[in-house]
């Protein structure tokens, strides 16, 4: 599981492998012979096979990761978040920005986030860390509607400069054209990327079949394959994998950490998160997953 391919000066989620790491990620993958399409873990097999999977919709994912893969003829499923295409920025990314960079902020700050009234300390860099974590944390849980005002009344009371434009989704045709490569397949990560465990049935229920839908319009096919946001089981929730397999899916990412085996859910398949790291690394983390 990937979610960026980019050099990014912010980078606290960590989401990112930088372009060069990726590059010899990608090597690495391509001598193991063993990368298959993400559909394909579902069949029973003795070898070891590895699918390669992009989170989110970013914009680097169609121009930095994307090349790279095809040049190396390995193939990847790219789950995207259909109703932030256009070059928008994700919530996440605003936030982070706003907290943590190059600009000068208040020592502390008083907003609100749903229904409650925060005192936030930003005294310092490690201040601003942890009033990051803890803005995250109240504000995944919200439906999104809720969430985008609370973000926009925040950064409004900060009175900080928008994220910058290396953080932007992609756009339509990118989508299309990487569905049109017959390595790569496009998977659905909801409409807005919110946390689905918590939400009402009927938010949760349009979230997941208005961006399996939205993609199959948008690419004139199927789409088949869903990745949860946030993905650890607590965030799901119950009623999530079997929405996804209702709108048509075959199969459902989560983001717990393991290899698939033949007892899994198909509707709940663990992964791995890639880190920004050399081969050797990734070599480490995958031999000790597989044994
Ligand atoms: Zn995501």
């Amino acid at each position: 599981m990937y979610h960026r391919v980019a050099e990014l000066d912010l980078d606290p989620y960590r989401l990112a492998v930088t372009p060069d790491r990726f590059a010899r990620q990608v090597a690495h993958l391509a001598r193991l012979r063993c990368v298959v399409p993400l559909g394909e873990v579902l069949r029973p097999s003795r070898a070891a096979r590895i699918a390669i999977t992009f989170d989110d919709g970013y914009l680097d994912n169609a121009t930095v990761a994307a090349p790279l893969l095809a040049d190396a003829g390995l193939p990847a499923t790219w789950f995207i978040t259909s109703g932030r295409l256009g070059g928008q920025r994700f919530w996440w990314d605003r936030l982070a920005h706003a907290l943590l960079g190059p600009h000068p902020l208040p020592p502390a700050v008083d907003v609100r986030v749903g229904d409650a009234s925060l005192w936030l300390d930003l005294r310092d860099d490690a201040a601003r860390d942890v009033a990051l974590r803890f803005l995250h944390r109240r504000l995944r849980p919200l439906p999104p509607d809720r969430l985008e005002a609370a973000i926009s009344a925040l950064l409004s009371d900060l009175a900080t400069p928008e994220a910058p434009p290396d953080e932007l989704s992609m756009r339509h045709e990118h989508v299309r054209a990487l569905a049109a490569d017959p390595l790569f397949e496009v998977g659905a990560h909801t409409l807005t990327h919110l946390q689905l465990s918590g939400q009402e049935p009927a938010l949760q229920r349009r979230e997941i079949f208005d961006s399996v839908g939205d993609l199959s319009t948008l690419l004139d096919r199927e789409v088949t394959s869903f990745a949860f946001p946030f993905g650890s089981d607590s965030a799901v929730g119950p009623l999530a994998p079997q929405l996804a397999r209702e709108a048509g899916c075959r199969l459902a990412c989560s983001t717990r950490h393991d290899r698939v085996t033949a007892n899994d859910d198909p509707f709940l398949l663990p992964r791995i998160a890639v880190g920004d790291w050399e081969p050797a690394e990734l070599e480490r983390v995958l031999a000790e997953v597989l044994q």
